[in-house]
């Protein structure tokens, strides 16, 4: 077994907000991890009622927002492709490039536990890493035993020694930008330069 773990963070961050900080800085001190890498996914700007960021936009949030922690990095591995990708095989190029040295985490949130079921090929992402999943405001503590017929016990038991409980912060992206658009204040739910790079690049229809 490897004592070195590296997490990884994956999601839209359109934009990162200070709930995605704070539970990633209480993962890494729950893990015990030497380094988290965020991995901006690849999306259409066009999918959503609200006002989307570009991917370059979404990528610069988020290196302002982690650029004073040591343990932080972003990656353009998912943007960088042509197509959005599967986490899976986000996991297993990682897995080439650190799985020697570090033992992989994937973090999700509870909002997710209900969407696992249609992860692409989940089962081979369960066994390729440890998907730890954080706990989120307003969604129910999470509780795989409901997924052991399907996954196997031996899956289930991984995912559920992976659960962390991560504090509540009850922040989203979509509130976010639902706030911008509505020229409300988002100071408490975002990192100030990501603010004002949001000002400055006139993002979210503001
Ligand atoms: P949206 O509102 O657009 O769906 P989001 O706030 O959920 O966005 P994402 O970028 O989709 O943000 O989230 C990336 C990952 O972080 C997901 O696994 C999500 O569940 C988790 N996450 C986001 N916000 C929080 C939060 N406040 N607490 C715990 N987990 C969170």
């Amino acid at each position: 077994m490897n004592n070195k773990k590296i997490i990884l963070f994956g999601g839209t961050f359109d934009p990162v907000h200070l709930g995605h900080t704070t539970v990633a800085k209480a993962a890494i001190e729950y893990i015990e991890a030497d380094r988290i890498i965020f991995i901006p996914a690849k999306c259409s700007p066009l999918k959503s009622a609200l006002p989307r960021a570009s991917d370059i936009d979404r990528l610069e949030m988020l290196t302002l927002a982690i650029e004073d922690e040591d343990k932080y990095e972003v990656s353009d591995y998912e943007i960088s492709k042509p197509t959005p990708s599967f986490t899976l095989d986000t996991a297993r190029y990682f897995n080439s490039i650190y799985g020697k040295e570090y033992a992989l985490y994937w973090l999700v949130g509870a909002d997710s536990i209900d969407d696992l079921i249609y992860w692409h090929r989940i089962t081979e992402l369960i066994d390729e890493c440890n998907v730890a999943m954080m706990y989120r405001a307003e969604y129910e503590r999470p509780d795989f035993e409901k997924y052991k017929s399907v996954w196997g016990l031996g899956r289930v038991d991984k995912l559920q020694k992976n659960i962390i409980p991560t504090p509540l912060v009850n922040i989203s992206s979509t509130e976010v930008r639902r706030t911008l658009s509505s020229g409300g204040d988002v100071i408490q739910m975002l990192d100030n330069k990501v603010l004002s790079y949001i000002k400055e690049h006139k993002l979210y229809g503001i």
